[in-house]
């Protein structure tokens, strides 16, 4: 049984048939055409009249937070779920985690990929026309396990509160040039986010780290992968109460950026 704890409502047919805009167009705009386009809509849309609520006690919401990080959550993370199987049984058992292994090169190559996302992030956020909501969280159950993560970003037009996911991929030149369409496993992740949050579109932003370069590539919420990626879970699900291990598969193992390199050996990976 699946069922949404967090996220927004269902798309309209409206929302639903509109595209999202560019990216590209939402970065800095040269001789301050963002100020004179957006000007009047950078205003927090008007409360309901006759609203006057006291504003709920900011210490029980971090209290709530804090409580959070106590609980023994085991959850399965949307960024695991379409790679190495192995890895999300790891993740979900709470295996413990050993990053010794990974050489300082493979750091500085996630330092950057981080980086990237923050630079992203900060151009989205200072466009006025729209509020950039960053490390968009979501926790929901699908298929009796919990799954969650974060997504990149949502963006909310001030205008008419038309919204979209952003997912930032940051990428090599090699592999930017032969890009013609988005990665098969960054779609499904995409996707997935769209159904976590209802959002009918995700946009996959990759970022070429030699050139600054950049394509996107708007992805629209598909039934039909919704139905993969539960069938997805049910499989990680039945791993994880059945207190087994998947096969390992060279195809999918990529131990320069894995934690679990020494428990999945011990655990017969030829790694
Ligand atoms: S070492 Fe390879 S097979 Fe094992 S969990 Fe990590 S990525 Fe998967």
């Amino acid at each position: 049984m699946s069922g949404v704890l967090g996220g927004g409502g269902p798309p309209t047919a409206a929302v639903v048939a509109r595209l999202p805009p560019t990216l590209a167009s939402l970065g800095p705009q040269p001789g301050g055409a963002v100020v004179r386009v957006l000007d009047g809509l950078d205003r927090v849309p008007a409360l309901p009249e006759g609203v006057d609520e006291c504003p709920p006690s900011l210490v029980e919401a971090i209290d709530d937070v804090c409580r959070d990080f106590t609980e023994d959550h085991r959850f399965f993370r949307p960024s695991m779920v379409f790679g190495c199987k192995r890895q999300s049984v790891f993740h979900h058992r709470r295996a413990s985690a050993d990053n010794s292994k990974q050489n300082p090169k493979m750091l500085r190559i996630l330092a950057n990929g981080t980086a990237v996302h923050e630079v992203v992030q900060n151009y989205l956020g200072r466009h006025p026309g729209y509020w950039f909501a960053p490390e968009s969280k979501v926790a929901v159950e699908v298929e009796g396990k919990l799954i969650r993560g974060s997504c990149d970003g949502v963006m909310i037009r001030r205008s008419d509160l038309y919204r979209f996911g952003v997912e930032i991929k940051s990428i090599n030149d090699a592999g930017f040039r032969l890009l013609k369409s988005p990665k098969d496993a960054h779609v499904a992740q995409a996707s997935l986010y769209a159904r976590l949050h209802g959002l009918p579109w995700i946009v996959l932003l990759y970022w070429n780290k030699n050139s600054q370069d950049l394509k996107e590539f708007p992805v629209r919420y598909d039934p039909q992968r919704w139905e993969d990626t539960k069938a997805r879970i049910r499989e990680l699900g039945g791993y994880v109460d059945r207190g087994e291990l998947p096969e390992y598969d060279v195809n999918t193992c990529s131990t320069e950026f894995c934690g679990y390199l020494r428990v999945c050996r011990k655990n017969g990976a030829p790694v």
